[in-house]
């Protein structure tokens, strides 16, 4: 049995980044530290065997990080980037934010028809960037197994907004 408590010490509280209020999580102690990040990438995709995804999809740029597993699962990786950095012609999908909104990206050729997908990101606080990252994957006629995600901030119910895929967290603060 995987236990969550040794990464979640490594994470490092930042206060009032990068706006006062915000209690921003560093991961970049447990990426330092070549065991930690073993361990963290395991129970991201502790649940599949080799072959059981066929692309694992990362949200810019903290998400590519722990995205590039796909290459244990012997998976595809595809990037779901901020709006104006995909070269080709891509899916754009726009939420809001505390003030304005964001837009998030994916090449229209990217998914394989019928690809089995996980979706991979560093952390789920709102949820927003998750639901537009799914709203995205709508786009193609291929199954988003499942949201993964190494932090969940549960007070914020993040979870709530994502009612269509199953989510799994690693930490939960
Ligand atoms: P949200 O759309 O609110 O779920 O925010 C998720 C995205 O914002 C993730 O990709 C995180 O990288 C980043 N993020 C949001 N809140 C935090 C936080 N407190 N600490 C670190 N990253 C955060």
């Amino acid at each position: 049995m995987f236990s969550s408590s040794i990464l979640a010490s490594a994470v490092r509280n930042v206060p009032d980044f990068p706006k006062p209020g915000v209690q921003f999580k560093d991961i970049t102690p447990i990426l330092a530290d070549s065991a930690l990040f073993r361990r963290a990438v395991d129970a991201l995709i502790e649940p599949y065997s080799p072959g059981a995804v066929d692309q694992v999809i990362g949200i810019d740029a903290r998400g590519f990080i722990f995205a590039a597993a796909a290459l244990r699962l012997r998976a595809g990786f595809i990037p779901i980037r901020k709006k104006g950095k995909l070269p080709f012609h891509a899916h754009e999908e726009s939420y809001d934010l505390e003030y304005g909104t964001n837009t998030v990206a994916i090449h229209a050729d990217a998914v394989a028809p019928g690809a089995q997908l996980l979706l991979i990101d560093d952390l789920l606080a709102t949820g927003g960037t998750a639901s537009a990252a799914l709203n995205l994957l709508k786009n193609f006629d291929a199954p988003v197994v499942e949201a993964v995600f190494l932090i969940e901030l549960t007070a914020l119910k993040g979870r709530e907004k994502i009612l269509q895929t199953p989510v799994r967290s690693v930490i939960a603060f």
